[in-house]
Formats: C-alpha cells, structure tokens, sequence
C-alpha cells in the first residue's frame, strides 16, 4: 500500500489532486464557445496557477527544497501580459485569499531550482496541445533523490479508471513511491482515497503489443514508429495519445510499449525532467521497465533535461529486450 503517512508522499497526492482540479475549473470557465478570438489563454493561464499553486504549497509544507518546475513567472511580467496575470491572480485568489500579482509571480519562481541531489519537479499542464483539443493532459509532480524518482504522481482530469479515454468521468490519480508499488484513485467524486493497485499488462508477444505514441507528429518520428511496429509483427496502429497519460495506461496494463522516438532533424532534443519523472516511475513501480532508446537507466541528476538520455522506451518488461532490439533493426539507436 502506498504509505500517506510518509509526509511527503501525502503532500504530492495532495498537491496533483488541487493543481488539477484547479487546471479543469480554468478550463471549464474559460473554455466557452465564446472564447475564440485567443485560444491559447486557457493553457497560459492554467499552466501558470497550477505551477504557482504547487510552489505554494511546497513552500508552505517544505520551505527551501528545490522546486524544477517548467514555467518562470518572466513573460507574466511584461505590460502586455498584466491581463493574463490579474486573471491567474483571480483564479489562485479563490483558493489563497492572500494572493497578489507579486505573491503569485514568486510561487510560480519558487519552481527556478536546480537538480539537486534532492529536488522536487513539476509539470503543472503536462499536453498542453491536448489540453486545448480537449482531449489528454496531465498534471505531473515527482521526488527525485540522487538522479531517481523516488515519489510520483499523476493527475489525469480525462482519463477514468487509468486508462478510459473520458472527459466527463471522475478522472485518475496515480501515485507511486520506491518500493511501494503503483496505485490509483478517483481524482473528484466517489471515495476519496479508496486506492487499487495498478499493474503493468502480463502480455509476452511481441506481435501483441499495443504501442502508444505522441498524438503530435513533430513529438516523435512517425515512420521510425510505424517501422518498429512492423518489426515486432504489431498488426494494429499504435494508440496516439498526448501527455504522460500514457505513462498512465501502460502502468494500468492497457498498452505494452511506449516509445518518445527522436523526431526528424531534432536529432538533438533532450527528454525534459518534468516530462518524465513522475510517469516513468508509475510504470517501474506497477512491475514495468523504463530506459532511454538504447537501453540506459534514465539519470535525472543532471539539469533539466536528461542531458545523458536519448529518448525513451517504457515497456511492461516482459517486452522490453524485444522492443530495444526493434529498436536497433530501425536504427532508432
Ligand atoms: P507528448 O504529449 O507525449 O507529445 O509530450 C508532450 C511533451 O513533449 C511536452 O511537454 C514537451 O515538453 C515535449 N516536446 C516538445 N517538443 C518535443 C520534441 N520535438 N520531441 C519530443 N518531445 C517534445
Ligand atoms: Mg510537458
């Protein structure tokens, strides 16, 4: 059982569930059939609470630790963004009565640490595309100590159960901490805290495996992708779906194989901590393995980015050399 006796572990399943609550509430408010003349203000606007809300609340419960978080609180401050900031203001405001520009900027700084040895990150809208096509996002949060993810968590507004594509149902949040395997809960309605275990799919067959890629072509390399399926004798199209919710329903055991391929002519991306840190433990922590494309460990001590990583290959295990061999026959390594 996953321990929230362990202050920090209830702190992030705490923290997820608020940011992304918090992130849906902007997005029904905001989302109206009115709004078309600036369709990216929703996100802006979401992505900037949600990460001023967890620095918050970090800086509340745990003043001084490292926060990486992915947005810096620089473009609110120009003129032309005061609007967007009153509106976050107005949002964090009805949960912090206390909440002024200035505070609400320094919350959302409180996420410019570095990679310590001990560092907290967060995704506030991991999917921000698919955020805005109502369609998959997540909020992400993750411990990292000595470069590995030792606590992660996931909230997923449109996923039920884990892995049920629904943007009406009660949602999923998956927690997972080092040696206490992987586990999920309603993010809104029904039993609050009622958690089941989640486990990687039992699945062997290479010809079996169900593949799950960016749903943004220019996140992966297409053709790489649809080479490897064929190379594992996959019959059926990979699933396309944004955001580390994928990392959620390969750890519910409802897909084998997710792969972040390079993508053409950027040969040179570099995984972002936040964008992998809380997913890749969910799935090592419901029996699955996580490696970068040519098999090595992903080390989250060196900055920002996985600067020692290319790519990534999350699999239930049990497929795992097979896809890395894939891997290798479409020169994916
Ligand atoms: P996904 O929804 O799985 O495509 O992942 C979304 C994340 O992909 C975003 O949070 C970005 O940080 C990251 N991203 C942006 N550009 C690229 C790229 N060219 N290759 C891989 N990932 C990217
Ligand atoms: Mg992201």
């Amino acid at each position: 059982m996953i321990n929230l006796n362990n202050p920090e572990t209830a702190f992030a399943l705490d923290a997820v569930r608020r940011a992304a609550l918090l992130v849906k509430h902007i997005q029904a408010e905001m989302v109206t059939s009115a709004l078309t003349k600036d369709d990216r203000s929703p996100v802006t606007v979401a992505d900037f609470a949600a990460q001023a809300l967890v620095g918050h609340l970090l800086e509340e419960k745990f003043p001084g630790v490292s926060l990486v978080g992915e947005e810096s609180s620089a473009v609110l401050q120009i003129p032309e963004e005061r609007d967007t900031l009153l509106t976050i203001t107005r949002f964090l405001g009805e949960i912090f009565p206390q909440a002024t520009p200035e505070k609400v900027c320094a919350w959302i700084d409180r996420g410019a640490g570095e990679a310590e040895d001990r560092y907290w990150t967060v995704d506030p809208i991991d999917g921000t595309k698919g955020f805005l096509r109502g369609a998959q996002y997540a909020v992400a949060l993750a411990l990292v100590v000595d470069g590995q993810p030792q606590i992660g968590v996931l909230g997923c507004p449109n996923l039920t159960g884990g892995y049920r594509e629904n943007v009406e149902g009660e949602g999923s949040l998956l927690i997972a901490a080092t040696g206490e395997g992987s586990w999920l809960t309603a993010l809104e309605g029904g039993p609050q805290n009622e958690f089941t275990r989640v486990k990687v799919s039992p699945q062997d067959d290479p010809a079996q495996a169900r593949l799950l890629r960016s749903f943004e072509s220019g996140h992966t390399n297409t053709g790489q992708v649809d080479r490897f399926n064929q190379a594992m004798g996959g019959e059926a199209p990979p699933v396309r779906m944004d955001s580390q919710a994928k990392y959620a329903v390969l750890a519910s055991g409802q897909g084998e194989i997710y792969l972040r391929l390079l993508s053409p002519g950027r040969e040179d991306y570099r995984e972002k901590v936040w964008d992998q840190a809380a997913g890749s433990l969910i799935v090592e922590a419901a029996g699955g393995r996580v490696t970068d494309l040519a098999g090595n460990p992903l080390d989250f001590s060196v900055g920002r980015r996985l600067l020692k990583n290319r790519g990534v290959c999350a699999t239930n295990g049990h497929l795992h050399e097979a896809a890395l061999q894939a891997l290798r026959t479409v020169k994916a390594v």
